[in-house]
């Protein structure tokens, strides 16, 4: 999907914060593109994007995020969150296909290019000495060798969710024209809504209207 789509707005030229409301990082990362005013707005639109939001989810350290600014070009993350889009709307559709078919509906292409992702993870592994120094404690850190490492924690995360994740408790949001997902992790599993205060509210206001509607055309 091209940034430059007229009919896209760019989240850092609104300035409108990331929704987070997947209660996941792999569907919070799936709601990166939405509408919630109406407008459709990217939230991935460049490289920088792609840093400011891995950050916000506590992917990257700010440390993280200025070695990673000043290792690669903007063209180098750029390109990283062209291919962060494209995954994001293959992922979307492995979701409502799962969802409709169960697990067996994923395909040898979807598992070998998500294997390929998950390959690129590298990850040293270090120990240092703890606070009052009796103890050792391991550690481990991303190498950040190539730009594409990004989109690892993401596609871990997406792993995770196809392997581990119930299907029953990955839901779009009840109301039609919402495109987002979460994974419902209420006691009772009853959530129906991205966030009560969006849809949750525009569906209860929609009822009583329609209650209206109905009481008057009885009157
Ligand atoms: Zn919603």
């Amino acid at each position: 999907m091209s940034n430059k789509l007229p009919n896209i707005l760019l989240s850092s030229e609104i300035d409108f914060p990331s929704i987070l409301v997947g209660d996941h990082l792999a569907l919070d990362f799936t709601n990166t593109i939405a509408a919630p005013k109406g407008e459709l707005i990217e939230w991935i639109g460049t490289g920088v994007d792609l840093l400011e939001w891995l950050f916000i989810v506590k992917v990257i350290s700010s440390s993280e995020r200025v070695l990673i600014s000043s290792k690669w070009s903007s063209n180098d993350i750029d390109e990283v969150a062209r291919e962060a889009r494209e995954m994001r709307e293959w992922f979307r559709e492995i979701i409502v296909r799962i969802k409709d078919h169960g697990r067996g509906a994923l395909m040898l292409s979807d598992i070998e290019k998500m294997n390929d992702l998950l390959s690129l993870e590298k990850i040293e592994r270090y120990i240092e000495p703890g606070k009052n120094g009796e103890q050792i404690q391991l550690e481990a850190r991303r190498l950040w060798n190539e730009p594409r490492e990004l989109l690892v924690p993401i596609v871990s995360s997406m792993a995770e969710l196809l392997a581990e994740g119930d299907l029953d408790l990955i839901r779009e949001c009840k109301n039609e024209i919402c495109t987002l997902w979460f994974y419902d992790r209420t006691k009772g599993h009853r959530r129906m809504w991205c966030s009560p205060t969006m849809c949750g509210n525009r569906a209860k206001v929609a009822a009583f209207r329609e209650r209206q509607r109905i009481d008057l055309s009885d009157s």
